[in-house]
């Protein structure tokens, strides 16, 4: 039977480490701050949004939500991206997704300064991503790193399968494990024989957005299994892991929900601060 890889439990421990983190640049004059730009009423992102207000005020990051109507322009919204670039008091900038149609999306996250970009879309920051510079990078991706090192599961020298290659997951997550020196298979929805690629994993990722997709025949006897799908089905939310089967076979497996979604809203704080530090910890 698999170990847990427990977001949960990580999560308390990286929201202490934030907390002290806070407590030492307030200390030297610095109250992090993000702004979180919402247009619209979706209900989906007024939940997130809201979320993300809970986990700042927490962590004594300060949150402003500005709402905008969703008949607003694309300058107005773009003229108010500017001003909060602009603004010393924010550090970190997010705007809520989708937008309403008649936005570019292109056009907004290419217009928040690279180092208030938290949550890590802006196209200096996906070629950060690539180079192996230092940057601003997406939460999930980050968490399905965060899970596995936190639990003491060795990345360097493994066979990574990663199934999924869309932009929010799948693709950052390539080059962030790259990084620790993982060999990496990537599959996709063109990928024929899916469990010939599955079976061959040490650690296999799963960034889909298909309810159990990945079934225990699919999974080699002690693997490691992350699982940053989050599907919506009669029964409530699942992965796209059969955690029930898997977990017989895996040596760790990443619940849904309280796996690697349980690390987001706090990897998105950790981004403010690290915002704080590419800002040259010049903004207050
Ligand atoms: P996405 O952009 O829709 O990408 C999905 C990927 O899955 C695509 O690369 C697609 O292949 C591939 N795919 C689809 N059906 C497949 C199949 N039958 N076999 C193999 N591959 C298949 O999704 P995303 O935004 O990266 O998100 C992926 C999952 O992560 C979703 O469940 C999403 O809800 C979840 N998510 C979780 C969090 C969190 O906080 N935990 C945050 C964001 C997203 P093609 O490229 O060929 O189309």
């Amino acid at each position: 039977m698999a170990e847990l890889l427990d977001g949960k439990s990580i999560a308390k421990v990286l929201k202490e480490e934030i907390k002290s983190e806070v407590s030492v640049l307030k200390e030297q004059g610095i109250q992090p701050k993000l702004a979180v730009v919402l247009v619209g009423d979706d209900p989906a992102s007024v939940v997130y949004a809201k979320s993300k207000q809970k986990v700042s005020e927490s962590l004594n990051i300060e949150y402003e939500l500005i709402t905008l109507d969703s008949s607003c322009s694309e300058s107005e919204l773009l003229d108010l991206i500017n001003k909060l670039n602009q603004d010393n008091e924010i550090h970190g900038i997010m705007i809520e997704l989708p937008l309403p149609k008649h936005i570019s999306k292109e056009r907004v996250m290419s217009a928040v300064l690279p180092t208030k970009d938290v949550d890590g879309v802006h196209p200096i920051n996906r070629g950060y991503i690539l180079s192996g510079e230092d940057g601003l990078f997406p939460a999930t991706p980050q968490s399905c790193i965060e899970i596995l090192l936190r639990s003491g599961v060795e990345i360097a020298g493994k066979h990574v399968v990663i199934v999924g290659r869309g932009e929010t997951v799948g693709k950052p997550l390539v080059f962030l494990i790259l990084k620790h020196n993982a060999t990496i298979t990537i599959c996709h929805s063109r990928t024929p024989d899916l469990g010939a690629f599955t079976r061959q994993a040490d650690i296999l990722i799963a960034a889909v957005g298909k309810a159990k997709l990945i079934t225990s025949d699919m999974v080699k006897q002690g693997a490691v299994v992350v699982d940053a799908g989050i599907n919506e089905t009669s029964a409530g939310i699942c992965g796209d892991v059969d955690f029930d089967s898997v977990q017989e076979k895996a040596s760790y497996i990443s619940p849904v929900p309280g796996g690697v979604g349980s690390l987001t809203t706090a990897l998105i704080m950790r981004n403010v601060l690290k915002g704080i530090s590419l800002q040259g910890g010049l903004t207050k």
